[in-house]
């Protein structure tokens, strides 16, 4: 298994309380699988990967329990200089702001060549050769005149390649993408995610693709993990998923996505808003949204009940969601 993530609990210590940001997430990641991680801001899937990747900010942060293993290794019993050596070559990230992420006053094919001098030990020359096939390789046109340009002479959408490029220069077992798409148009959202479903599969590389977009999952994740109050509230192949989701909260977000064959139906809207991770409900976290919620679901937290070997659903009625 290339990472387990088991029972990880994240807090933040805040003025007025403590905020349950992870609250007991496992999951794991095969080689060469892309995970996609799925939820409303605020639910505690970015957290989880920070955990990950070891760039938590602490404090407010601390990691108040639970397991990190990448292919065997125990991340959380690492020294701080042993992750950082981890991170590029064995673990990489993409981040969503690709302009904040880049370093501004050095070209783009600087800090590309920086990764190879740096970890691999290259010439500048033989390091800026590598920037430039990179740059080819996440199809920057003209790359070898662009590797002089700084990161805000690039569009959002080559800016985002160029983190892609970063992300793989070492060739990491993992690569973890925070929401790669967001802050892109709707054309250039669907290149790049092409780019990276399609740079995935050539190097065989594990990915947990983070998003709030039920959209951009379907046609390039291999499983679900659906998070609500930093929780999984639903994991499952991702066809199985879309054919009958198991959570009535998987079922509230896949009907608000607007669909062609039902045009002039109302667009469903799910209920109120997700909860304060300081201050999160009893029993079912969801419960106050809930069309399905009885009086047990107010008291009794649902365990991640097995709907058959390959998902799992906290639900004390998923079999009711499950029928439709
Ligand atoms: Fe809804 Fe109850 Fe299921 Fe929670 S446990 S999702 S409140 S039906």
């Amino acid at each position: 298994m290339l990472l387990e993530v088991d029972d990880l609990r994240v807090e933040f210590r805040l003025r007025d309380g403590v905020a349950h940001a992870v609250n007991g997430v496992s999951f794991q990641v095969e080689a060469g699988e892309t995970l996609a991680v799925l939820g409303e801001s605020g639910c505690g899937k970015s957290v989880t990967a920070q955990a990950v990747m070891g760039i938590l900010d602490t404090p407010p942060g601390r990691i108040a329990g639970g397991r990190i293993l990448f292919q065997g290794r125990d991340l959380l019993a690492l020294k701080e200089e042993e992750r950082r050596r981890l991170r590029g070559a064995g673990l990489a990230m993409i981040f969503q702001d690709a302009l904040s992420a880049l370093n501004p006053v050095m070209t783009v094919g600087a800090q590309l060549a920086e990764m190879f001098t740096v970890h691999r030990g290259m010439s500048r020359k033989d390091a800026r050769g590598r920037a430039v096939e990179l740059m080819d390789r996440v199809r920057i046109p003209a790359a070898a005149q662009r590797v002089r340009d700084y990161p805000h002479q690039f569009s959002g959408g080559m800016r985002q390649r160029v983190m892609i490029a970063m992300a793989l220069a070492l060739e990491p077992a993992l690569v973890i993408a925070d929401e790669p798409t967001t802050a892109l148009d709707v054309t250039v959202q669907a290149q790049v995610m092409d780019l990276l479903a399609e740079l995935q599969r050539s190097y065989a590389i594990g990915l947990i693709l983070i998003t709030h977009d039920l959209g951009v999952v379907a046609d390039v994740a291999d499983r679900i993990a659906v998070m609500y109050a930093g929780r999984i509230v639903e994991s499952a192949p991702v066809h199985a998923l879309y054919k009958s989701p198991a959570h009535p909260y998987t079922r509230g977000l896949l009907d608000s996505v607007p669909r062609l064959d039902r045009k002039g139906r109302e667009l469903y809207a799910i209920k109120g808003l997700p909860p304060s991770l300081a201050r999160i409900p009893s029993g079912c976290a969801f419960h106050p949204r809930c069309p399905l919620a009885r009086d047990v679901c107010r008291t009794d937290r649902p365990p991640l009940y097995p709907v058959d070997e390959r998902r799992g659903a906290a639900c004390h009625f998923w079999r009711e969601c499950l029928d439709g």
